[in-house]
């Protein structure tokens, strides 16, 4: 038997280059050998959105991210998660099985009231069980996920596991796909690129804008004037050119920077261009389905369809099995 992998990505913005190389890129390989449930977990955006004004739009988008990355409806499921209400039911029914004292407590909570004390909404606390709700309501046995959220899948593990034991083998205990962790880190000298973060390249930015963020991107900040050797492994840049660029301008940078023979200004127009050289043909690939909207729509009502039949069969068997069934 395949397994199941499923995973989703929060429409909070324009997705971007971490997005693509953390996430969207090991989709596309892991459709090929697995059976993969995608989704635009427009519900979890909820939880931290101020404005929701671009939800719509934002989950439109990255469905075309996904389909223009290499995401095929014919190897996969791609879904939006407020199109299957089942795993609203799901996700009350599996409440029953978590603690309510520990969601206050997980880190994941903790980090975003801590950041933005206006959304300490119910929503956000009952985050983790909506989660293990997509994960179950599915049968996953490997989501891949930024090691921030593997405390979410801890939370599905244990609830699955608490659900089995009450009621004997249900669900598969969900497992982290463990791969090479990739970190893209920000523009602004910043460990991580983020959506909200305001140092991010996306996916749709044209050659000249991102030329224009590269160009003002923070480097080595201790080397000063060009004769200055630079330290290549303090330097988001480089960390950058070793996910994007070939092994030969990798190398050549390391040297060239170690020894000054390559300055910032350089370095930043390589850069560039191997960012360039990645997203054109993504980009190209986009436009069909951005002059196509009824493709992307075709392919949404497909998984809609998709995904709902397994999320109500799993439904139903819960229900059954905690005495819910209609008469
Ligand atoms: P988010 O934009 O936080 O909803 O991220 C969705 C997924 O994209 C995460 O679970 C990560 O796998 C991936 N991701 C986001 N930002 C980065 C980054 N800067 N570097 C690597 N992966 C990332």
């Amino acid at each position: 038997m395949k397994q199941i992998v499923l995973s989703g990505i929060r429409p909070t913005g324009k997705l971007h280059l971490g997005n693509y190389l953390g996430a969207i890129r090991d989709f596309v390989k892991l459709q090929e050998e697995c059976k993969c449930f995608f989704f635009v977990a427009d519900w979890h955006s909820l939880t931290t959105l101020d404005d929701f004004s671009e939800l719509r739009k934002n989950s439109f988008e990255i469905v075309m991210d996904f389909l223009a990355a290499g995401l095929s409806p014919g190897k996969c499921t791609i879904f939006l998660q407020s199109d299957i209400p089942e795993i609203a039911e799901l996700a009350l029914l599996l409440s029953m099985f978590q603690p309510a004292n520990e969601l206050s407590t997980l880190p994941t909570y903790q980090d975003v009231i801590a950041k933005k004390p206006n959304k300490n909404n119910a929503g956000l606390l009952y985050y983790p069980i909506l989660m293990a709700a997509d994960i179950l309501a599915h049968k996953a046995h490997l989501i891949p996920v930024g090691r921030d959220q593997e405390i979410h899948i801890r939370v599905a593990r244990d609830i699955a596991r608490r659900f089995n034991n009450r009621f004997g083998d249900t669900f598969p205990i969900p497992q982290t796909f463990e791969k090479e962790s990739i970190k893209v880190p920000g523009l602004d000298g910043t460990e991580k690129m983020g959506k909200s973060e305001d140092n991010d390249i996306l996916l749709t930015d044209s050659p000249d804008i991102i030329r224009q963020k590269i160009a003002i991107a923070v480097t080595d900040t201790s080397r000063k004037h060009l004769c200055d050797p630079g330290n290549p492994f303090i330097c988001n840049l480089f960390a950058m050119h070793e996910l994007v660029s070939s092994e030969n301008t990798v190398e050549e940078i390391k040297i060239g920077c170690k020894t000054a023979k390559i300055g910032c200004l350089e370095c930043k127009k390589m850069l560039s261009s191997s960012i360039i050289d990645l997203l054109m043909p993504f980009q190209e690939k986009r436009k069909k389905f951005a002059t196509n909207p009824n493709l992307v729509k075709e392919v949404l009502h497909y998984g809609r369809l998709k995904a709902k039949k397994n999320a109500k069969k799993t439904l139903n068997e819960v229900r059954e099995k905690m005495g819910l069934s209609s008469f």
